[in-house]
């Protein structure tokens, strides 16, 4: 994938009431909502806006299959991402399309089966669909599966135009926004935090959210906080226009398609997410255990590539120095050939009117995830002021504007509309058991 060059340059402002590190979706939507209640944010990326995961995703806006604590903000980001498709007055690919996981034996269907409960409880329209029923829905090789999960109205977008749009949007309404610009470290005071440094100089400020995506745990670290993360590398495909066979997204075995608007695909290799072992596969190893162990899908062990700079990383620096944030402006991985072989193959099984598409560009992006593959959304105890919004775990890019919106309420000490108890920071520390989401 291309870089771009930055377009937001501006000078930095001496004072905000918030500093957001992070212009990916959730660093984004967290300054939308700040905005709108009259609070003056800046937002810093090391690189430019939408650069990492949120630029590179699916663009599934998915409800289904989800943690059910992450429910109700994934039932209210769907209306909102509708709410911001018009707000922001391009167009950014959003549509109602639906989102339909087919079962290829009666044990996977069983586990959707599983997830029903949480569907019912919120009322959302999941249903368990007969394989007539995915027959109707892929306009392709019938009497593949013995049926599925689909939600209607589960939704997609644009990934490279969305986050890009709101961006301009929030700019146009006055939010300081500065590409280019990494955030080394706080400035404290009292155990407070009175300010940010910058590469490009320092900012007041009370309050700064961490919404740095994969690299919230190296920005932490620093700080002598604590959050286990690990990164894997997925890798996605875009394809020729092509035949209609499914007008939303679906998981299809092994494969993973999602309709454009330009009449192509973005495809994915279903259950090839690959972490390059590192210092931090041994440090946190023993909190990842246990979603490694509940799903041979979770993540694929790699070694190679820069092995000796993972296993020995820069963890930590003063103000003044030169940090890994600046020295990798944007997280670009290589795309997987094994992953576009199995996409390949995928689509040959699967949907063979798809099976000799030209596939026009490959990329991949690196998935932060945290053991229990729900994100992280709380204020760090250590320092008043400072909070974290990360770990997304490969699904935040659908969840982020709801998600954004309780951190901007978190932040202005009102009181978040949902129950945020699951995402505490402090699940990791002190011998609480890992109770890993159904990442369905
Ligand atoms: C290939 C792929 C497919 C995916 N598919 C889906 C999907 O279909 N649906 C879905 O819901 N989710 C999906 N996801 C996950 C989703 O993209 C992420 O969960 C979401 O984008 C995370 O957003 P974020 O804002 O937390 O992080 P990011 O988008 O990674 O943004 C973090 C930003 O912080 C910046 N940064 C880091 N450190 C600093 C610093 N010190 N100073 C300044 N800036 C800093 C980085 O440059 C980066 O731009 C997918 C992810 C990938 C990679």
């Amino acid at each position: 994938m291309r870089e771009r060059a930055p377009t937001f340059t501006e000078p930095l402002p001496s004072a905000v009431d918030v500093v957001v590190i992070g212009a990916g979706v959730i660093g984004i939507s967290t300054a939308w909502f700040l905005r709108d209640a009259g609070v003056s944010v800046l937002i810093c990326d090391k690189g430019v806006v939408a650069g990492e995961q949120s630029g590179r995703n699916w663009g599934w806006i998915r409800q289904q299959g989800r943690d059910a604590a992450e429910v109700p903000m994934a039932i209210d980001s769907v209306n909102l991402w509708e709410q911001l498709a018009r707000e922001v007055g391009v167009d950014i690919g959003f549509k109602r399309g639906g989102i339909l996981y087919a079962a290829r034996t009666e044990r996977e269907l069983a586990r959707f089966e599983r997830w029903l409960p949480i569907a019912e409880r919120h009322q959302l329209d999941t249903r368990i669909v007969t394989a007539k029923a995915v027959d109707a829905l892929i306009d392709d090789r019938p009497g593949q599966f013995v049926g599925g999960m689909y939600t209607a109205s589960d939704a997609r977008a644009e990934p490279f135009l969305a986050v890009p749009a709101l961006a301009r949007a929030l700019h146009a309404r006055g939010v300081a926004i500065r590409e280019h610009c990494a955030v080394r470290s706080l400035d404290v005071a009292a155990g407070k935090v009175a300010g940010v440094v910058t590469e490009a100089g320092r900012v007041r400020t009370a309050a700064v959210v961490c919404a740095a995506g994969a690299w919230s745990t190296r920005f932490l670290g620093n700080l002598d906080v604590d959050l286990p993360q690990l990164a894997a590398r997925s890798t996605v495909v875009r394809t020729a226009p092509a035949p209609n066979v499914c007008d939303g997204g679906a998981l299809l075995g092994e494969v993973a398609i999602r309709r454009r608007p330009d009449g192509g695909y973005s495809v994915a290799a279903s259950s090839l997410n690959e972490h390059f072992v590192g210092a931090d596969t041994l440090k946190y190893f023993r909190e990842f255990l246990p979603a490694l162990r509940s799903s041979r899908r979770f993540m694929d062990v790699r070694f190679g590539g820069d092995l000796l700079a993972r296993l020995f990383p820069k963890r930590h620096w003063q103000p003044d120095d030169v940090t890994p944030f600046e020295r990798t402006r944007v997280w670009n991985p290589e795309p997987s050939r094994d992953a576009i072989d199995a996409m390949r193959a995928g689509l040959a099984k699967r949907l063979p009117k798809l099976a000799n598409v030209s596939f026009e560009e490959a990329w991949a992006g690196m998935i932060d995830t945290t053991p229990d593959v729900v994100p992280v959304i709380d204020a760090v105890a250590e320092y008043s002021g400072l909070y974290v919004a990360t770990g997304f775990s490969g699904h935040g890019f659908g969840i982020g504007p709801g998600a954004g919106r309780v951190v901007a309420e978190m932040v202005m000490g009102k009181s978040p509309r949902h129950d945020l108890a699951r995402f505490r920071l402090a699940r990791f520390r002190g011998g609480e058991a890992v109770e890993v989401g159904p990442a369905l």
